[in-house]
This record gives structure tokens, C-alpha cells and sequence, in this order.
């Protein structure tokens, strides 16, 4: 979300889940077994990493499938081939790649920030990040279970209550840890190769002076991996240097050059 400059109220796991998908080129595709008997499919082999998923299902549950082959892939479980049927959800690894997919559909900040702070129910919360009721339900409790350890039965009265329209005892039980899951959010910065790329997305330019790390040319590879766009250079005038990265759809060369020129200039 940070890297990318996601809001909270407009998350969707679809941001994340495209990332990977491009990143580590994951085929996805939709397959059918005429009893519904596999939900979901993750085959490696020497032609790649594909996921599939049962196309008949409703969407939801095929948000929620997708996001748990994820799991198997980013969390390396060990096999080339899962298959989720409704059986074999029981054991451990399909447990992990089920509370991976819950957490990336229904991240602790963005159920934070549209239950608490935008009050808004649970059938919006549901529509907007694409998850079943079940789903949804089963989340809440889990993520509360975390910080409400051996209320279990305060917990699952809320999230009841909340479901029927009440959101008064959800509301409490969020106010109390309010600021422990924002705490946590802010402890992750974006990496400075995102920043760098966030900044001149802004505003198309940018130095070592605000990025120091950019003096190291070898930082220099992996911003121009990040785009075809972005440009680095370096200028250096009576022992003084200052490297710069720009956008080329925003200024040409000598633009960018004569904005660094000023910057060495003043320093
Ligand atoms: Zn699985």
C-alpha cells in the first residue's frame, strides 16, 4: 500500500495480488470439474507457476482461492502441485495459506479504517474488498481473537451484533487497539527505491540532496529497473557532486541537467 501509494479506503487484495502476478510472471487461469470438487489449483513446473480457479464459483470465493495459492507460492510451501478441495483444508500448510489469503484480502489497517473510522457495515465492508460473509466473519474474529486473548465469547457477540447493523460493541472493542494497529502500519517505510520512484512520479525530478543513496551508482540499476522512464546522471563541480534521477516524458536531458546545475550551485 505504501510502496504504491494505495489509500486505505480503496483497498482491494487486487493491487498486491497483480503485483506478484507480474512479478514472478504467475499464470492465471480458470478451470471446471463439473462436481465443483477442486476450488483452486497450483501447478510449478518447467513451464512455470500457474494458479486456477473454479470458474463456476462466485466471485468471492474465487478472490478468496486465488489469494490462497498465493500463500502456497509466497510463503515457498514445498510441493508443486496443491489443490484445494474441501477436504484437505485441515492441515497446516492449507491453514497458512488460508490466513494468508484472509490478510491480504482484509488487511488490519483497512478493516481498521473502514470499521472504526469511516463506521461503515459489514455487508459494505464485504462488497468493497470482495469477500463472503464467512470470509469476513471468520477474519474479524481472528484479528480480535489476537488482541482479546480468552474473549472469545465478547468477540463473537460483537461481530454478531455488527453483521444485524449494531456497531456499538465492535466500535469498543477497535477503540481500545486503535492505536497499536496504526503503530504497527507505521513502522513499515516504503523502500527507498520506492520513495525515489514515488517522488519523481510527483513531480518528475529528484536529487541526491533528498536522497543520499543516490550518489551510489549502484542504486543507479534498480531505480532504471523500475521503469523505462526514469533517467539517473551525475554532476560534480569543485569537489562537490550531486547525482539526479528524472523522468524523460517530463524533462529532457538538458532540463534535468540544468536543474541539477542550480542545486550544486546553492550547495
Ligand atoms: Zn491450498
Amino acid at each position: 500500500m505504501k510502496d504504491n501509494n494505495i489509500s486505505l479506503l480503496n483497498y482491494s487484495f487486487n493491487y498486491f495480488f497483480q503485483y506478484c502476478i507480474q512479478k514472478y510472471q504467475i499464470q492465471v487461469i480458470s478451470h471446471h470439474f463439473s462436481n465443483h470438487k477442486i476450488e483452486g489449483l497450483t501447478v510449478v513446473d518447467e513451464l512455470g507457476t500457474s494458479f486456477s480457479y473454479e470458474r463456476d464459483n462466485l466471485k468471492v470465493k474465487q478472490n478468496f482461492t486465488l489469494c490462497h495459492e498465493l500463500g502456497h507460492f509466497i510463503l515457498k510451501h514445498d510441493g508443486n502441485y496443491f489443490a484445494e478441495s474441501i477436504e484437505n483444508q485441515e492441515n497446516l500448510l492449507e491453514r497458512e495459506a488460508n490466513i494468508f489469503s484472509a490478510v491480504v484480502l482484509m488487511p488490519d489497517i483497512v478493516l481498521l479504517s473502514k470499521i472504526y473510522y469511516s463506521c461503515e457495515t459489514f455487508h459494505q465492508i464485504q462488497n468493497s474488498l470482495g469477500v463472503s460473509k464467512q470470509a469476513l466473519f471468520f477474519r474479524l474474529l481472528d484479528f480480535l481473537r489476537e488482541y482479546y486473548p480468552g474473549k472469545d465469547n465478547e468477540i463473537k457477540q460483537a461481530v454478531e451484533t455488527y453483521i444485524e447493523g449494531k456497531n456499538v460493541s465492535v466500535f469498543r472493542l477497535f477503540h481500545d487497539i486503535r492505536e497499536q494497529i496504526i503503530e504497527e502500519f507505521n513502522q513499515f517505510q516504503p523502500s527507498l527505491i520506492n520513495q525515489v520512484k514515488q517522488r519523481v512520479r510527483k513531480v518528475g525530478f529528484t536529487t541526491s540532496l533528498e536522497y543520499p543513496y543516490l550518489l551510489n551508482q549502484d542504486n543507479w540499476k534498480a531505480i532504471k529497473e523500475e521503469s523505462i522512464n526514469l533517467k539517473t546522471w551525475l554532476i560534480y563541480n569543485k569537489g562537490k557532486s550531486i547525482a539526479y534521477v528524472w523522468d524523460k516524458e517530463k524533462f529532457s536531458d538538458e532540463e534535468a541537467r540544468k536543474k541539477a546545475e542550480i542545486q550544486l550551485l546553492l550547495m
